[in-house]
């Protein structure tokens, strides 16, 4: 891990409403001095509680998404930029998620834009990448990750940018790729690092894996070499099912 703090950030999607900041509050309560990094990403009309709720506790809270656009104002209607997710007390976001890639049309451009935004904000971006099962079974796994990471990530990317690499076809279905399909995906990613960061930025770089982590395979998939950690969907719903994901990276 040549010393790289592991992270487990956990994203709820589109769930969530007031309530379910019991949730938050009962990992607050749970996590104690966790050994790796902790956040949780909930929906943006939850987050300004939810730094409430993590306040002094070990737990980060990030947003989903942000603008992509070069300005942090203006007339965006509906868009929320990285200043305004910052301003609440978030301290990093998601960006290039398969499912605003998917849903919304998100191509390698934006996604660069919104990381670039989120460095602007001064936000720990979370750039998401990963293939298709179509693609996978084609052999086409690695160049599509290269093309990913190349038109996704900043020119002079911040430094504590923070790669997940998400199987598409791994999200929400309980499937999930070997031990060794982890491990050559994630060698490959830094790899392509190395080659844009040099070798101490991309040994600096935090590879999480994500793809239907559970408590329940959350310890091999630590176990992984490479593997710095879990961006975390269904699962991070309940408090114990994330908490045990988060000591099996701790
Ligand atoms: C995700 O949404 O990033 C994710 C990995 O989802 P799940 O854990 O539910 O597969």
């Amino acid at each position: 891990m040549a010393g790289r703090r592991r992270l487990a950030a956990g994203n709820w999607k589109m769930n969530g409403l007031t309530s379910s900041l019991a949730e938050l509050r009962a990992v607050v309560a749970g996590v104690g001095s966790a050994r790796c990094d902790v956040a949780v990403c909930p929906p943006a009309t939850l987050i300004g509680a939810a730094v409430v709720a993590a306040k002094g506790s070990a737990v980060a809270i990030g947003g989903q998404d942000c603008a992509a656009a070069a300005a942090a104002f203006g007339a965006f209607t509906g868009d929320i930029s990285a200043e305004m997710i910052a301003d609440l007390g978030a301290r990093l976001v998601i960006v290039g998620h398969s499912e605003r890639r998917m849903l919304h049309g998100e191509t390698d451009a934006v996604v660069r834009a919104k990381a670039e935004a989120a460095a602007r904000a001064g936000l720990t971006a979370i750039v998401c990448i990963g293939e298709t099962a179509e693609q996978r079974r084609e052999g086409n796994t690695e160049a599509v990750l290269s093309t990913q990471l190349a038109g996704s990530l900043p020119a002079r990317p911040a430094a504590g940018l923070v790669i997940a690499y998400e199987p598409v076809w791994a999200i929400g279905t309980g499937l999930t790729p070997t031990a060794d399909e982890i491990a050559a995906a994630h060698a490959h990613i830094r790899s392509r690092l190395s080659e844009r960061l040099g070798s101490a930025g991309a040994e600096a770089t935090r590879i999480l894996y994500g793809g239907s982590v559970k408590s329940d395979n959350s310890r091999s998939i630590a176990g992984v070499v490479g593997v710095d950690g879990a961006l975390v969907g269904g699962a991070s719903l309940k408090a114990a099912e994330f908490l045990a994901i988060v000591a099996a990276f701790g």
